[in-house]
């Protein structure tokens, strides 16, 4: 076999995963790494919590330096350099060494670009004033604690509350400065529904972090004590430091210059073998446009998981094997303080925008068993088409096991599996870990049922949307008195649900009657009971806990 030359463009989670994949697969292979900075192979995902201590060594984010690439790999790592132009035509690339100032011209037989995402950076006034920082990298996660270990450093305004911004902000705050985070949509973490992330308010406020939703921020000004961040409705916010945390763009500056075709959304365009327009030309990571696995549709997903999942396929792919990337599903989890929220898949509103049909139900599970000390609530809402039951997406936040029933649910997706599946679904069981019937279960059993038409499910949002023109429907809070003393939803009928099978007579029989409870467990009996009764019925999924997260919602 000829030998291969492989460039790579990019050396931390797609190109490095790349080089080490062609290495294994072809011990012939000439393979040279170009990285501008001077890492390659470091933990982007750890920066947040080494700014806030909870990593303390920074050689912990180093997971392999350039010289074990070289001594393991036999993989030429050439840090400090920074690809320039790419060439298709004479399959070369210029590199600009950043110490030398030297720009030698280097020929390939396959290049692999993994440059990632740029941050978002708005052209607001004052946004390249020092100390305003975005965090992608080694340098910028130093210069953020520069920063933090001079007296200064008080008050903090993190732009952004996505999963950066969340892990950012709880890192500065664990460092004692005073933390606002400011959000221009009216939810935290945009890329999961809205109801599923009202936990994040109340935990930012219970740590002291001042998280402010709806805002825009228009400008940041210097002042005599350091920085303000000035939002549309006329407040200006002081800090010492500014995160802006608000979102990244594929960084496609080279493959635009180059000609290689760009996608509707911004990335680079491949196939599903992570091939380019130009067949020597593959790309990896952050920087492509992938088909998002449930809609089918072109969407940008920058993920670790991904990055490093397509940079081995496309090893594969120059070494001939016969690879086909499924396709990005957005799996992730962001913890912030006590908080675990995560999703797979598609979301209600990504649904709604890709014109796709689908149902949906909220469950309120414990994360293991009730009566082993330590059980914690984790709610989930569950996404599936209400043709033939297969799971399109799901989220859940909780304090702990979030992510094992995410995960789950994620293969169960990409194998195309059913609620009925999730229903069937065997998994590991001892009381401190789980639940006979664990909570990916539940969600099954409940799914299965409205499927079945066993237990037709109604949803907050719609009610709520009824409610609001004027049509309540007929409401049936069937928890205890105790409860209901405590909170109610105005216009209710309340009968309890030990006292309703004796006081049937009291419900209309020409009106489909929503039921309630607190979780959605008991109303579940109520409908078998009123269905059997002769009476329409459904429950009002995840009960008066879900009600309570959609009208914190629409509160906004
Ligand atoms: P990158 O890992 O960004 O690597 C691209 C490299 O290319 C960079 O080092 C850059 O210097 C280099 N480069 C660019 N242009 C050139 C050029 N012209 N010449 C030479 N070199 C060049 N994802 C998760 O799934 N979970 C998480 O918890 C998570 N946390 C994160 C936390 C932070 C703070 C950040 C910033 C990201 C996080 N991510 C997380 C996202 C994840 O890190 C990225 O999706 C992933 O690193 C993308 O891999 P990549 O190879 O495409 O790009």
């Amino acid at each position: 076999m000829s030998q291969r030359r492989v460039l790579i463009v990019g050396g931390v989670a797609g190109g490095a995963s790349c080089a080490a994949r062609l290495r294994r697969l072809d011990e012939s292979a000439e393979i040279v790494i170009f990285e501008r900075s001077s890492t390659v192979s470091f933990a982007n995902c750890g920066l947040p919590y080494y700014i806030g201590g909870v990593i303390s060594d920074r050689n912990q984010l180093l997971v392999a330096a350039p010289q074990r690439f070289s001594a393991i790999f036999n993989i030429d790592v050439r840090i400090r350099c920074k690809v320039t132009a790419v060439r298709p035509s004479e399959k070369t690339i210029e590199v600009v060494n950043l110490e030398t100032g030297i720009t030698t011209v280097e020929r390939y037989d396959y290049l692999v670009l993994s440059p990632g995402a740029k941050p978002i950076r708005p052209d607001w006034p004052g946004i390249d004033l020092p100390n305003v920082f975005s965090l992608r990298n080694m340098e910028d996660m130093d210069s953020i604690c520069a920063k933090l270990q001079t007296e200064s450093s008080r008050r903090a305004v993190v732009i952004g509350a996505g999963f950066i911004g969340l892990e950012t902000a709880e890192n500065l705050a664990r460092r004692g400065l005073v933390v606002t985070i400011l959000e221009k949509q009216s939810q935290a973490m945009p890329t999961m529904d809205p109801e599923m992330v009202v936990a994040i308010a109340a935990e930012a406020q219970k740590n002291q972090i001042n998280l402010r939703l709806a805002v825009e921020v228009t400008e940041i000004e210097k002042t005599s004590d350091g920085l303000a961040v000035a939002t549309a409705d006329g407040d200006k916010i002081p800090a010492d430091l500014v995160i802006v945390a608000i979102g990244v763009r594929p960084d496609v500056a080279l493959a635009g210059k180059a000609g290689i075709k760009l996608g509707s959304m911004g990335g680079i365009v491949v196939d599903e073998k992570m091939r380019t327009s130009d067949p020597n030309i593959f790309a990896v990571g952050d920087v492509v446009e992938v088909v998002d696995f449930v809609t089918q549709r072109p969407a940008l997903i920058p993920l670790a998981g991904p990055a490093n999942r397509q940079g081995r396929l496309a090893a594969d792919a120059i070494c001939g094997r016969e690879v086909h990337y499924r396709g990005s599903q957005g799996t992730s989890i962001v913890g912030f303080f006590e908080q675990t929220l995560a999703m797979t898949g598609a979301t209600e509103k990504s649904l709604i925008r890709a014109g796709i049909p689908f149902e949906k139900v909220y469950t309120h599970s414990a994360n293991h068993a009730g009566y082993y000390p330590g059980a914690e609530r984790i709610t989930l809402k569950l996404i599936f088409s209400p043709e033939d039951g297969r799971v399109l997406g799901a989220q859940a936040f909780g304090k702990s096991g979030v992510d094992k029933r995410i995960d789950v649910i994620a293969v169960s997706i990409q194998h195309g599996a059913t609620v009925y599946d999730l229903e069937e679904a065997e998994l590991c069981y001892a009381p401190q870990f789980g639940s006979a019937k664990d909570a990916t279960n539940i969600a099954g059993f409940v799914s299965g049922n409205a499927m079945r038409g066993d237990m037709p499910v109604g949803s907050w949002s719609e009610w709520f949307e009824l409610t609001e023109k004027g049509s309540q429907p007929f409401t049936l809070d069937v928890r205890p008195s105790a409860m209901v003393a405590a909170a109610a939803i105005k216009g209710t009928t309340r009968i309890p649900m030990a006292e309703l099978r004796s006081r049937l007579n009291e419900l209309p029989r020409d009106r489909e009657i929503w039921v309630h409870c607190l979780v959605g467990q008991t109303s579940y009996l109520a409908v078998r009971v009123l269905l059997q009764n002769g009476f329409r019925a459904r429950n009002l999924s995840g009960g008066f806990t879900t009600y309570e997260a959609e009208l914190a919602t629409r509160k906004r």
